[in-house]
């Protein structure tokens, strides 16, 4: 796809949010990619707008069957200035895997990596700079035909929202504590586990609910077969240390394929610690708690990019990990993703994407 975007400049532009009190996903910038798409025009028409509401049928599509997907990256502003994505072509081919799974057009990798640094660019000074902070990209995808029937839809909008977001950890990094939840699960083989699926999110925010309620900040989801193996936890992917290894449940298409998740992989590999991706079982968890082996637990994702685990709690039996203190891997994993994303530390992987 080769297409010109087209730009609309907004006339009155917005007022840039103090960096001290940024609210996650509250303030939007002052423009938005657009693009739509129809059987016999395929992806046509990207073009930047000002932000601003939609005209929609209450008819439309995603509203009735959920046909939405959606992407979350970042981009970040480094101390003399410059502006940095971090691997943003694996959100746009993850985002092609999550359409394929919903009747969803594929979009083009390349052009959508353009359209991001386009907008990114235009809205540069809405990029906070205070550690920590970051400018959180939002591509997302609807079905817009006006129909009650039951069938994909031949109309879509892709669009990319900006929105400045702040330090995940105002107080330094911090374990949390997490609820197994043992009776409601997230996916399932041959379902959406693996996409970023706006109904995946719908279906879990009861099981995040009740853990809330029992004074938990998240939830670890087990398989939706046997609620006997490790699958991820909320919006992060999990991992485990135990003995000198570290441990992560593999990919079997029901967790999301995280690009943190990839990059911790890839990380703990160059410092010769051994990784294994296999099913993890929260009895094997629980028993290596018990035998003093459970060293450390952690999430990855691209809000928090490392979140320690202080505790589980699984049927009542608390897991106390690390005596509730941010563990060795933890600390230097953040520090060195966060590190390469911010331009302070040299990017050996290829990461990086200047602006
Ligand atoms: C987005 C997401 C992740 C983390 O993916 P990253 O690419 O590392 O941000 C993990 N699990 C779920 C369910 C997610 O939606």
């Amino acid at each position: 796809m080769n297409s010109k975007i087209n730009i609309l400049r907004s006339d009155h532009l917005g007022e840039k949010p103090d960096q001290k009190n940024l609210v996650f996903g509250k303030t939007f910038t002052d423009h938005m990619f657009v693009m739509d798409y129809r059987e016999d025009k395929g992806w046509h028409s990207p073009k930047i707008v000002p932000y601003g509401p939609l005209q929609a049928a209450p008819s439309m599509l995603s509203f009735h069957y959920g046909q939405a997907v959606f992407e979350g990256l970042k981009a970040y502003k480094t101390q003399d200035g410059r502006v940095l994505l971090f691997r943003p072509e694996k959100n746009m081919e993850r985002l092609n895997k999550t359409n394929e799974r919903l009747c969803i057009p594929t979009i083009d990798v390349n052009f959508c990596v353009k359209a991001i640094k386009q907008l990114v660019s235009m809205e540069r000074d809405w990029i906070p700079d205070a550690p920590g902070t970051s400018l959180y990209i939002r591509p997302f995808i609807i079905a817009t035909d006006t129909t009650l029937k039951l069938r994909p839809s031949t109309s879509y909008r892709f669009m990319i929202i900006l929105s400045p977001v702040g330090n995940y950890y105002p107080q330094g990094i911090n374990p949390v504590n997490i609820y197994v939840e043992t009776e409601l699960v997230r996916s399932v083989q041959g379902g959406t586990g693996f996409a970023k699926f706006s109904g995946n999110y719908a279906a879990s925010m009861k099981a995040q609910a009740q853990a809330e309620e029992n004074g938990y900040v998240q939830v670890l989801w087990l398989d939706g077969i046997e609620r006997k193996y490790v699958e991820e936890v909320g919006s992060m992917n999990v991992f485990f240390k135990i003995g000198d290894k570290v441990l992560t449940p593999s990919l079997e298409g029901t967790i999301l394929p995280g690009i943190t998740r990839d990059s911790v992989i890839r990380i703990i590999k160059r410092w010769n610690i051994p990784v294994e991706e296999r099913k993890i079982s929260i009895q094997e968890v629980y028993k290596a708690h018990k035998e003093g082996l459970l060293k450390e637990a952690f999430g990855t994702g691209t809000a928090a990019v490392i979140s320690p685990i202080g505790e589980l709690n699984w049927k009542g039996n608390k897991i106390t990990i690390n005596n509730e203190k941010t563990g060795k891997i933890a600390k230097k994993l953040y520090n060195t993703i966060t590190g390469i994303q911010t331009g302070k530390i040299q990017d050996d992987y290829g990461w990086i994407t200047e602006i």
